[in-house]
């Protein structure tokens, strides 16, 4: 990477409308960054997620949002890959708990994940969690890291913490589920951790 590459703005916009991940971008980066507005801040749509892989979801946003407000911007994409799914749901991880209505019921999308591991029909129930991270700059530089944590998926879920697919999730090395752990503990061996400390380490 070249050393151009360091973030040295006094500005970074968090490319996010969902208030958990500002806050928790904006708790990250207080004390680096001077002035940490949103996405919202600029009343900017999220653009259309097209790519392929996290990695190229997260690109599109960051430079869409730095492309819009003249500012580097940073945006994540982020999801649950089963190995016997051979991915699955990938980049699809929120649609699969989305129901006709519109609404996303993470009950749901975990039944779903049971059941097409069932429908496998083997006993493989590894997955891991990704967290995709882009800075980009108005200029057209970017940066992208992608951090993981492996895991094995339960069956019945566990835990009321957490979020989305936490409570069928048992990273490696554990013996309870995201759903069931402190937050503190799950944020210091997260994917999204893992992300954070690589971009940190990378451009700040
Ligand atoms: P997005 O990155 O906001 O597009 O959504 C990713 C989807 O993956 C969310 O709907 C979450 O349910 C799921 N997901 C991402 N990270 C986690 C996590 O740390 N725990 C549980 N579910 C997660």
């Amino acid at each position: 990477m070249a050393v151009t590459d360091r973030f040295d703005s006094e500005t970074l916009v968090i490319a996010s409308h969902n208030a958990g991940k500002i806050a928790e971008i904006r708790a990250l980066f207080a004390g680096r960054v001077a002035r940490l507005p949103s996405a919202a801040d600029f009343d900017l749509a999220d653009p259309e997620e097209t790519g392929t892989s996290f990695a190229e979801n997260a690109a599109l946003k960051a430079r869409f949002v730095a492309g819009a407000t003249g500012a580097p911007a940073l945006a994540d994409d982020s999801g649950l890959a089963v190995h016997a799914l051979r991915g699955a749901p990938g980049i699809h991880t929120a649609r699969w708990a989305e129901q006709p209505d519109g609404r996303r019921d993470f009950a749901a999308g975990m039944q779903r994940v049971e059941a097409a591991l069932a429908g496998q029909g083997h006993c493989d129930r590894s997955a891991h969690f990704v967290c995709a991270l882009s800075l980009a700059w108005p200029d057209g530089r970017i940066h992208t890291v992608e951090g993981v944590v492996h895991g094995v998926l339960a069956w019945p879920p566990r835990g009321q913490r957490g979020f989305g697919y936490d409570p069928m999730f048992i990273p490696v090395g554990h013996s309870v589920t995201f759903g069931e752990m402190e937050p503190d503990a799950k944020h210091s061996i997260s994917h999204r951790a893992d992300a954070f400390r690589q971009m940190i380490r990378d451009c700040f």
